[in-house]
Order: C-alpha cells, then sequence, then structure tokens
C-alpha cells in the first residue's frame, strides 16, 4: 500500500548485480568529440559519454527476471509462445483486446496512422510528439494542439498539464466536424510538455465529450505508469489505489493505443499498437506485414517479447515508480538550489531546463537549448538533448515552428544511475549556469528533411 511507504526516502526496491563501466574523458577530449558532432548531442559517441540522459527510451536496465525471461524467449517465426506472453500481459495490466507487436512506437503509429486518417483529416492532441506528428501528417492529416494554456508555461505549477482544454477541442470539432476527426490523440505523462500527467478527471470529461461526438481515443501509452504514479500521488481519491489498478482505468476511457516499450516497459527495444476494435486490427494485421514483420513478432525477437511481458508488470510496481520519480525529483530539486530555472513542477522522466531563461540573451533563432546541451556536454561529459526550435521543425510550408518552450532536457533511464550520479548532473549545469552571460549561440550548418534534430549540424557563433 501506498500510504506505508509514503514517509520513507525513495532508494530503489533493488540492488546491483552487475556494472558497466565508463570511460572518463577530458575537457579536450570532450571539446574535440563535440566538434565532431556538430556541436549535435545525438552525434557524439557515447563511449565519450559519461552520465548519458540523452533520452530514457531504451536505455534501461533490465531486472534479472527479464534476463531470465530472455532466455526463455521462442524464436519460431509464427505463432510464437513469447508473444503470447506479451499479448497476455497487455491484455491484463492494460485491458486492451487486440495486440499487435511493432519494432518501437514509431511502428505502431506508421500503421495506426495509415489505417485511421484520410486525406484532410485533423487530429487533435495533447500537445504534438515528434514521430507521432510526423506519421499523422505523412498519412495526409493536420495535428491540432489542445492540451491546456499552462501546459505552454514553464514556470506554471498547475499539477495537470498534460490536461485537454475541452473548450479547445469543441472550436475544432465545431469548425472541421466530428467526421473529420478521426480520434484524438491522448499521451499520458505527456513527453514535451516536460513529463506532465494528464488527471483521471480530465480523462473522464474527454471520454465523454468523445462518446458524445462519435470520436475515438488513441492513448499514446508510451508513459501511462509514470502518469498513474502522479494520479495517484495527486488527484483526490487515488492515493490507496495501486499502479495497477490506476493505469487499468486509464486504459478502459481509451479505445486503442500505440506504445514504446523502451521507456515504461523497462526493455531496450520493442512496442505495440493495441486496439479494441476488430476492424482495425484485421487492417493492421495487413499492414504489419509490410512494414514490420509477422503480426505475431512485428520485427521483435521472441526474447524481446518475453521482456516486455515482465518489464510491463515490474513497471506497475508501486515501489519502483516511487524510486524512479523520487530520483527525478531528487536530481530537479539539487538543480532548483543553484537557482537553476526548470520546468515545473518536476515531471516523470527527466527535467527539463528552461533554456530562454537559462540565456535570455539569445534569440530562438540562435538555437539556446541546442547550444545548452552542448556547453553542459563540454564541462562534464553530461550528455543532454534540445527540446525546442530545431526539434519543432518546420511546418508544410517550410517554415520554422517557434514552440514557446525550449529547453533542454535530462532525461533519466530507469534503474541505471545512482544519487551520487545526479549530484555530478546538478554542479555541472551550475557550473554553466555561473558563466552563462559568457555563452553566444549557434547556427544550423546542416538541416535533414525530416526530423532534424537527430542529425542536424551546427557551428558556434564567433
Ligand atoms: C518515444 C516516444 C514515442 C516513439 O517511440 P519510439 O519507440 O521511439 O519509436 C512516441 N510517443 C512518445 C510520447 C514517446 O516518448
Amino acid at each position: 500500500m501506498t500510504l506505508k511507504i509514503e514517509k520513507r526516502a525513495w532508494a530503489e526496491p533493488y540492488k546491483m548485480k552487475m556494472v558497466e563501466l565508463l570511460k572518463m574523458t577530458t575537457k579536450a577530449q570532450r571539446n574535440k568529440a563535440l566538434k565532431e558532432a556538430g556541436y549535435n548531442t545525438f552525434l557524439l559517441r557515447s563511449e565519450d559519454v559519461y552520465i548519458d540522459l540523452l533520452t530514457d527510451s531504451g536505455t534501461n536496465a533490465m531486472s534479472d527476471r527479464q534476463w531470465a525471461a530472455f532466455m526463455t524467449g521462442d524464436e519460431s517465426y509464427a505463432g510464437s509462445k513469447s508473444y503470447y506472453n506479451m499479448e497476455r500481459a497487455i491484455q491484463t495490466y492494460y485491458g486492451y483486446k487486440y495486440v499487435i507487436p511493432t519494432h518501437q512506437g514509431r511502428g505502431a503509429e506508421n500503421i495506426l496512422s495509415q489505417i485511421l486518417i484520410k486525406k484532410g483529416d485533423v487530429i487533435p492532441g495533447n500537445m504534438y510528439f515528434t514521430t507521432t506528428r510526423l506519421h499523422q501528417e505523412l498519412a495526409g492529416g493536420k495535428f491540432e494542439d489542445i492540451i491546456i494554456d499552462e501546459a505552454h508555461d514553464a514556470l506554471n505549477e498547475f499539477p495537470f498539464k498534460g490536461n485537454v482544454d475541452l473548450n479547445k477541442l469543441e472550436k475544432i470539432v465545431n469548425k472541421y466536424g466530428a467526421d473529420k476527426i478521426p480520434y484524438v490523440s491522448i499521451a499520458t505523462n505527456v513527453n514535451m510538455a516536460g513529463g506532465q500527467p494528464i488527471s483521471m478527471e480530465n480523462l473522464k470529461e474527454l471520454r465523454k465529450y468523445t462518446l458524445q461526438h462519435g470520436i475515438r481515443i488513441i492513448h499514446d501509452m508510451t508513459r501511462v505508469a509514470e502518469n498513474a504514479y502522479f494520479i495517484q500521488q495527486r488527484e483526490k481519491g487515488y492515493l490507496l489505489k495501486t499502479i495497477k489498478e490506476i493505469v487499468h482505468e486509464i486504459c478502459s476511457l481509451t479505445d486503442g493505443a500505440t506504445m514504446s516499450a523502451k521507456k515504461d516497459a523497462l526493455v531496450n527495444i520493442g512496442g505495440f499498437l493495441a486496439t479494441n476494435e476488430w476492424d482495425v486490427y484485421e487492417e493492421a494485421r495487413n499492414l504489419v506485414v509490410v512494414y514490420e514483420g509477422l503480426h505475431t513478432y512485428g520485427g521483435l525477437a521472441g526474447r524481446d517479447m518475453e521482456a516486455i511481458a515482465v518489464g510491463i508488470k515490474e513497471s506497475l510496481d508501486d515501489y519502483h515508480q516511487k524510486a524512479r520519480i523520487g530520483q527525478v525529483e531528487y536530481l530537479g530539486k539539487r538543480m532548483q538550489e543553484y537557482g537553476i530555472p526548470i520546468v515545473k513542477p518536476i515531471g516523470g522522466h527527466g527535467i527539463f531546463v528552461d533554456a530562454k531563461a537559462f540565456l535570455p540573451h539569445l534569440s530562438q533563432d540562435d538555437f539556446p537549448a541546442q547550444t545548452l546541451a552542448a556547453e553542459i556536454y563540454a564541462d562534464s561529459g553530461v550528455r543532454t538533448m534540445e527540446r525546442g526550435i530545431v526539434s519543432a521543425g518546420r511546418n508544410s510550408k517550410g517554415e520554422n515552428y517557434y514552440p514557446k518552450l525550449e529547453l533542454v532536457r535530462f532525461t533519466i533511464p530507469r534503474r541505471v544511475y545512482t544519487q551520487a550520479h545526479m549530484d555530478v548532473v546538478a554542479e555541472s549545469t551550475a557550473m554553466v549556469y555561473d558563466r552563462r552571460k559568457k555563452i553566444k549561440g549557434m547556427k544550423m550548418i546542416y538541416e535533414p528533411k525530416y526530423l532534424r534534430f537527430f542529425q542536424a549540424r551546427f557551428e558556434k557563433i564567433k
């Protein structure tokens, strides 16, 4: 029961059995590596990184039980036992009826978008996600942001910044008509807002509204367990409920889901598409063979599916989530002690430093978040990533999106780093903060066509 563990520290409910040794680098080595990487932290070699907070995607440490399950993977081409184990875990813990495995989250987004979106459709969602929006657009749809305004304000302390503004949704429904809206896209623990949760109350209101208008809710459930933890801790009536119960309730309010198992589900690769609709499932089974593989493996090895089945269960443990989010909060509080501007409230999967407030002398066209990520790496070998104008990309007319939030994301892999590592991260960021006035921006010298943040290259402004 959550109440009983409430007053204790967030210490991890596991101990270490194996460690991975790291290469320690000098400042000169890091400056060289950074230059070669075009000042894009995505292009650094991980060998040159000390503490890697680029992403929490696929960087989780698996448990001894997951590794044991790995060895039981059934590598049959068709009808693998491991598929049925994964399917059972998804049906049991999330409650969706039909399951299609995919190599990762975007594989599921591709298939789902192709099935549900027609040219000219509109997909409202609680803030965009890079790959999700791109697949919606490639399928001929247009994304419309319906998250509450508070989510775009880094300093607003509203506890559920992932909530939908139903007035914004109603305007879109009135403008385009419900038949142009194949679904509302709802992310739990909204990544781009800084890992911020949606409340159960808001989701229930959205369910009511969408049922009245015959619109589906598709759930981007990549971080559903982290969202459930915040509901447990913050929402009236949920403190005595388990994360397992809350996750099940969230899923029951939606019609289908895409998931990147590389986050919540504690594995290094994998994902799936889930739906309660037979017709959608039928079409997905047809499409998955084109893009991923047979519908009982979808680009995954049997061992991956076994590890996901165990990982889903472990992700719903109350002690696990308390330690997971406790560690993130610990880093956030250390940063606040140094006066570093971060997104508040502290989110589920990382700390988001407000680069506009950190480097107020730079314009957004000088790429403040990209610059800051490079400076932090140079200082200590801590790798973070840009979530600002570079990530936001360009619209279909080729114009830059100018997102209100210009953030550097310090994403914490699950079960990987210690409290002392978090101290190093906070100290290093504070060192850069001390000399912030001397920091100049950058210019982009190479820009890829899609998802430019992954491979763009930069130069320092002299
Ligand atoms: C990571 C992520 C995805 C995409 O999943 P991949 O496994 O990286 O393809 C989609 N939505 C959200 C919210 C994510 O965090």
